[in-house]
């Protein structure tokens, strides 16, 4: 009888390791390049995530990506579980307009917004590029295909009237490859829709003469002021070798999205290890500095609340 007991009782502690393994839940967050500052967002949430792993069964990873663009298609696809997404291509990529015109996404939701990101261009000074417009007729690497920089580049060219064919060469690099083949003087700007300060930017700066260019003009007004997601940005001097001072553009902000097939207990497990833990988060990269969780939860979201996300943010009286 003894023997029994003991047999029925190991059998039914097996049966438990099993269930708790098979509940180990997989979240994979897409990015961008290695040398912005998505991947370090992905990077940074794991990290907070699988701290809690032994709690909650939710193990995280975030590998690098194209950007935005792919993410928001990932999502979609059901290939990823969440990814960073620019707040000009979540609103597209929701409501299926620009390029994602019959592509329109209604199950995707909106966790949190993240930091500001100035459409960035930055130049060989032996180029001789004062403004967006001395681009005509240079080497100019427009983005990486599947990058909100494309995407976002695509649409300040058409406000303009302009395509690709006005550069002399629009090359669709990785950020990781764009500084040193601008710096081999195989290009003569780059472009970066991104956070400050990146590890892309920094490292072109460092390794030749060159600089950040303002992106204004009438073009840029015209498109601030008729969509919401955009909207006048400044990039602080100091941050890169060759800018001393300030740089006017205009920009979006990263957001982090999912979809309604993801768990609300997955969304939940990952707002919660943000927020419970806000103060670390916030010293893992410069751009998260000036973070405000109440901002977070709020502004830049064109897309609902995922309900897991929604669940936390009542809990702590920030939404109603
Ligand atoms: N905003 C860029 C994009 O959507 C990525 C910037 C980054 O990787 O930090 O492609």
């Amino acid at each position: 009888m003894k023997k029994l007991l003991k047999l029925s009782l190991l059998a039914t502690l097996a049966t438990t390791a099993i269930s708790a393994q098979a509940e180990e839940k997989f979240i994979t967050i897409g990015t961008g390049g290695q040398t912005g500052v998505y991947y370090v967002v992905g990077q940074s949430i794991c990290q907070l995530v699988n701290r809690d792993t032994a709690k909650t069964q939710v193990k995280c990873n975030a590998p690098s990506t194209g950007g935005s663009v792919a993410n928001l298609n990932s999502i979609a696809a059901k290939q990823m579980d969440m990814g960073i997404a620019q707040s000009d291509w979540q609103f597209h990529a929701y409501n299926g307009s620009s390029s994602f015109e019959g592509k329109k996404n209604d199950k995707l939701r909106a966790i949190f917004s993240i930091h500001p990101e100035p459409f960035t261009v930055m130049a060989r000074t032996d180029a001789k590029i004062a403004s967006f417009d001395d681009l005509k007729g240079k080497r100019v690497n427009v983005g990486d295909p599947g990058s909100g920089t494309r995407a976002t580049m695509n649409v300040i060219l058409n406000a303009k009237g302009w395509t690709d064919k006005e550069f002399k060469v629009a090359s669709e690099l990785k950020p990781s490859e764009m500084a040193s083949v601008m710096c081999d003087n195989n290009l003569d700007a780059i472009t970066y829709n991104v956070g400050h300060p990146n590890g892309a930017l920094k490292e072109a700066a460092a390794s030749c003469d060159a600089h950040l260019v303002p992106v204004t003009g009438e073009a840029i007004d015209k498109l601030v002021a008729e969509n919401s997601y955009y909207a006048k940005a400044t990039i602080p001097g100091g941050l890169y070798k060759g800018t001393d001072n300030p740089v006017e553009s205009f920009g979006v902000y990263a957001t982090l999205v999912t979809s309604t097939d993801v768990e609300a207990d997955k969304v939940y497990a990952v707002v919660k290890a943000v927020f419970d833990n806000f103060d670390r988060f916030k010293r893992l990269h410069p751009a998260f500095e000036n973070l405000k969780a109440e901002d977070m939860v709020k502004n830049a979201l064109s897309a609902p609340l995922h309900e897991g996300a929604e669940r936390y943010y009542k809990e702590k009286g920030w939404i109603k």
